[in-house]
């Protein structure tokens, strides 16, 4: 199974993503994490990263394309992958269907969650309390949920049109949910 799950922040994905990949033995793979983890441990990649992400912008095609392709030819996701917060952008989906074809293994289907601006600020809010990342300052969450509606939220056409795409509404508890999305995806 090779799946995208899509949505704005605080609608739920990564905690989707970690069920789903449970679910189906694929690993999840998330950008954000990959940024985060090399942002903590100071290497060139996260150093590189930070001057975006505390501001809440894209970290540039190219380094984001290039980590992708490095972690999707790994030996965990020969037999399938779910990537979380990639592609981001038009750019993105080309880069990716480059990689995709190269590596000769379609996308399955791309899962996008929803809920509106109310529940996701709150989630947001909610969050930052709780675990004080570095880019949840007020300034960086509203940045990121721009960036989303102007250059995230149309990809979602781009699937639709693929026939890909998977909507779900990202509002509830968390295990129906995701008994949505299986069932979605299973069907
Ligand atoms: P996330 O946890 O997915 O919200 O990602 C945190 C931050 O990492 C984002 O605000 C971006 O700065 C950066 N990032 C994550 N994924 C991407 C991507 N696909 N393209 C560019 N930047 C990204």
């Amino acid at each position: 199974m090779r799946l995208l799950i899509m949505g704005p922040q605080g609608v739920g994905k990564g905690t989707q993503a970690a069920l789903l990949a449970e679910h189906y033995g694929i690993p999840a793979i998330s950008t954000g994490d990959i940024f985060r983890y090399n942002i903590k441990n100071k290497t060139e990649l996260g150093l590189e990263a930070l001057k975006y992400t505390d501001k809440g912008e894209l970290v540039p095609d190219e380094l984001t394309n290039k980590i992708v392709k490095d972690r999707l030819a790994m030996d965990d996701a020969k037999n399938g992958w779910l990537l979380d917060g990639y592609p981001r952008n038009a750019s993105q989906v080309v880069a990716l269907d480059g990689m995709l074809a190269e590596l000769g293994t379609p996308l399955d289907k791309v899962v996008a969650l929803d809920a509106d601006h109310d529940v996701l600020m709150e989630r947001i809010a909610k969050r930052a309390a709780e675990q004080g990342r570095s880019d949840d300052t007020p300034e960086a969450i509203a940045k990121r949920l721009a960036t989303y509606a102007k250059e995230t939220a149309p990809l979602l056409d781009t699937y639709r049109s693929r026939g890909q795409l998977v909507a779900i509404d990202g509002v509830g508890d968390i295990d129906e949910i995701q008994a949505n999305i299986v069932e979605a995806l299973d069907r």
